[in-house]
């Protein structure tokens, strides 16, 4: 079979060594003659991955004791109400930046739980940017923001300076580049996007935030359950989270400034080749533009029926997942860690070739 190049939003692309350990789990993990898949999730084999992965996003942010990393399930969409319970403080007024379809979610969530204010948003322009100098109110009970959206395609290139505890959903950028986690009293990100399989969901919490709430949680919601079991309170996603294991292995490996080169590397090579190219013009403010997600649209003025076009040329050329999301249009790029510089070539490639042929 021809090699993919492989640009899907999510779920995406992972290290191709991870599907050839992940595979060999399937059918004997670690010689003991079981799967992985039919062994339980309190045997000594299991609880070793679990421990493992833990330790591993710690060490990969230089995280210390006084932080916990859980693998639950639910997804970023329940993360968007966990964060909200676990978070909430006296004041039940959270401050929430909407800058796409994910955050504003997370803050319809939060507004279940209490009067949580939007201090900043680009709904305005379609979320094309990154709003900049919204003030925080003191004594918001936290701030929260969606660092890369995956949708329109726009990142936080800092992380937002405040005195009010720090939460992000970071399912579309996590590990995507050196970061000081400290900074954050939580972060939580669905795996499928940059860290493994669709089924687990990352929580990255310091210890002195959990317990806290002014809010009842059920149990199951409540970061301290979770926190007590180590990620065993009931069954958790046994096979997501040995896959990400994997994933955060090759992290640590590769060393996260590398990978934060590389993809500063393959973005700028995109976004180099739309702002060259008269067919394209890209959809996010440049200075906010995502070095995991790369929007673009046929330029001003091109007959619509050219959007085919280029899809067919790319599909000819073995890339997938090219299609933009449907509030957006055009098309998306999404050159999440595993993706190779060579596939961002080869888009390029169509995309010159495009030009010639049809411009
Ligand atoms: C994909 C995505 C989500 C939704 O994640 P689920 O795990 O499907 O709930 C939330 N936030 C962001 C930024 C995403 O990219």
């Amino acid at each position: 079979m021809a090699k993919v190049h492989n640009f899907s939003a999510g779920p995406s692309i992972l290290p191709q060594e991870v599907f050839q350990e992940a595979s060999q789990a399937v059918l004997d993990f670690n010689g003991t003659g079981l799967s992985i898949l039919e062994m339980s999730h309190r045997s000594k084999d299991f609880v070793a991955v679990m421990d493992e992965a833990s330790q591993l996003v710690k060490d990969i942010y230089s995280l210390g004791d006084d932080y916990e990393a859980l693998f639950l399930q639910g997804g970023a969409s329940l993360g968007f109400l966990m964060s909200g319970y676990n978070m909430m403080r006296d004041n039940k007024r959270p401050a929430y930046i909407t800058t796409g379809a994910w955050a504003k979610k997370a803050f319809k969530e939060a507004k279940w739980l209490s009067g949580a204010v939007e201090v900043g948003s680009s709904a305005d322009q379609n979320f094309n940017y990154i709003p900049k100098g919204y003030a925080v109110p003191s004594g918001s009970d936290y701030l929260h923001y969606t660092s890369n959206n995956t949708i329109f395609g726009t990142q936080f290139h800092g992380v937002p300076e405040t005195d009010v505890p720090l939460v992000c959903d970071m399912s579309s950028d996590i590990f995507c580049r050196e970061l000081d986690a400290s900074k954050f009293d939580l972060i939580y990100a669905g795996a499928q996007k940059n860290m493994g399989p669709a089924g687990t969901t990352l929580y990255i919490v310091k210890k002195d935030a959990i317990g806290k709430s002014s809010l009842d949680i059920p149990t199951m919601l409540d970061l301290k359950t979770h926190a007590a079991s180590e990620s065993m309170f009931n069954t958790p996603p046994v096979f997501a989270v040995y896959v990400s294991m994997l994933v955060l292995r090759w992290i640590k490996k590769t060393g996260l400034s590398t990978i934060g080169a590389n993809n500063q590397k393959k973005a700028d090579t995109l976004y180099n080749e739309i702002d060259r190219n008269a067919m394209f013009k890209g959809t996010a403010a440049k200075e906010d533009r995502s070095l995991m997600n790369g929007c673009f649209l046929l330029n001003d003025g091109l007959d619509e029926s050219l959007n085919q076009r280029f899809l067919d040329l790319c599909k000819e050329a073995n890339i997938s997942g090219i299609k933009g999301h449907r509030s957006v249009g055009g098309f998306r790029a999404s050159m999440y860690n595993a993706l190779p510089q060579q596939s961002i070539d080869a888009l390029v490639e169509v995309m010159k070739t495009f030009e010639s042929k049809l411009g």
